[in-house]
């Protein structure tokens, strides 16, 4: 819905964004932006058994459910289908050159805002490792761990939306009062953390499994140093960057691999007056480290940490090994020990899982909208 010239939400009282946990009818109102001066909302209405979809897509119907907060002469309606969601998971998102991401690999339901987040995270991921390959330093089965990496994080993402849903759209006044009163006594069941990577090209502990803090997200740091100012990534570059406390020694040889591979070594202190140190202004990345108790994070193109360590050479040594298969810097000779009929050991990270088992599907409640101009149809 796009608000007609001169009116405004602060007349209407129309919110920002809103979830009602309403009985008689599970709402949800999204900003949707401002388009030359109009204020665009986006609302979201849970459709009841009894409703037909055909019903719902009438604009009688769209303006009978926004009565409650806008009228027809206040706003013009730009979109109002009716949109049954899904949860869905590729269970295959590579076959040769052809790669899935975005909804073509996915679709979730609604619950947690996430759809386009998760393709935006799928382009992210490809992208490196595709930079990678057509730059020559990798071998395009460093592709096979965006899989590994990607459907489950995907799959955590939609297991938090449908339990966000559940409690969100519950369109029986008992059970509505059951749930009230489990957030009122404070007993409501804890959503999930956020998914972290948990699988693919990763530091790994003696059982396989991801080490420390590997997969988790390093923080966004804001810096000032020899470079410049300002966010870290636009500072320092993406790839696969070292970042050390001060005083932490890297040998010439770390230093080529990472350089070799587009990385960075960046010292990062908490305040002026280590020597190259890039200044963490907000402590983000230093407070990062002390918590997980390191000197030393690996942290991946998408800025997922691959690895930690006290001592850099030997986190390099990890990432020079896992990525040994693939890099054709150090490997170039033994991609064709197939041709002479050797097989070459694969590590962890580009095994594809024998079994994949990412497929989800469950249908869940339908929504009519009428929706603002947004990004998302
Ligand atoms: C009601 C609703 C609310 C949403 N709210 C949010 C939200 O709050 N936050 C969020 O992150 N996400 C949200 N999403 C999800 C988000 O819109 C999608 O996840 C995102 O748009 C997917 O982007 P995509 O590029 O993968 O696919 P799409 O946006 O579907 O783009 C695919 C494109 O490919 C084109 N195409 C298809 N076939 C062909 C072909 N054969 N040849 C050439 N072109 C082709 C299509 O026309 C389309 O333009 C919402 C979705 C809906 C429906």
């Amino acid at each position: 819905m796009l608000l007609k010239e001169g009116v405004t939400v602060e007349q209407l009282g129309i919110p920002e964004c809103g979830q009602y946990c309403n009985p008689v009818r599970p709402t949800t109102i999204v900003p949707g932006g401002i388009d030359n001066g109009r204020t665009c909302r986006r609302w979201e209405f849970m459709r009841l058994p009894e409703e037909t979809k055909e019903e719902m897509e009438t604009t009688e119907k769209v303006w009978a459910l926004l009565s409650g907060w806008v009228q027809p002469d206040q706003a013009d309606l730009v979109r109002h289908p009716v949109y049954t969601f899904w949860s869905l998971v590729a269970d295959k998102s590579r076959d040769g050159r052809v790669m899935l991401a975005g909804d073509a690999a996915h679709v979730k339901p609604p619950f947690m805002g996430q759809g386009m987040c998760a393709g935006m995270r799928d382009a992210v991921n490809l992208s490196w490792k595709l930079d990678m390959i057509l730059k020559g330093l990798a071998h395009d089965r460093l592709l096979d761990a965006y899989q590994p990496e990607r459907a489950p994080h995907v799959s955590d993402i939609i297991n938090i939306s449908i339990f966000l849903g559940q409690i969100i759209c519950i369109p029986d006044i008992e059970e509505s009062h059951k749930r009230d009163a489990m957030f009122l006594s404070g007993t409501a069941p804890p959503m999930a953390p956020f998914p972290i990577l948990t699988d693919g090209l990763l530091e790994r502990d003696a059982s396989g499994a991801p080490k420390g803090i590997a997969g988790q997200l390093a923080p966004h740091a804001t810096v000032v140093g020899p470079k410049g100012e300002g966010r870290l990534d636009d500072v320092e570059g993406t790839g696969f960057n070292l970042m050390l406390a001060p005083g932490v020694r890297v040998s010439p040889e770390s230093t080529a691999f990472i350089e070799g591979r587009g990385g960075k070594v960046v010292t990062i202190a908490d305040k002026a007056g280590a020597p190259d140190a890039v200044v963490d202004t907000h402590g983000k990345l230093v407070g990062f480290l002390k918590e997980a108790g390191v000197d030393t994070i690996l942290v991946r193109p998408d800025f997922y940490v691959y690895g930690s360590a006290s001592g850099a050479d030997r986190l390099v040594q990890s990432l020079r090994a896992d990525l040994k298969a693939v890099d054709l810097k150090e490997t170039a000779l033994e991609l064709y020990m197939p041709i002479l009929g050797l097989r070459l050991y694969t590590p962890a990270a580009f095994r594809t899982p024998a079994t994949p088992s990412w497929l989800i599907r469950r249908p869940f409640a339908c929504a009519a909208a009428a929706m603002a101009p947004s990004t998302f149809p």
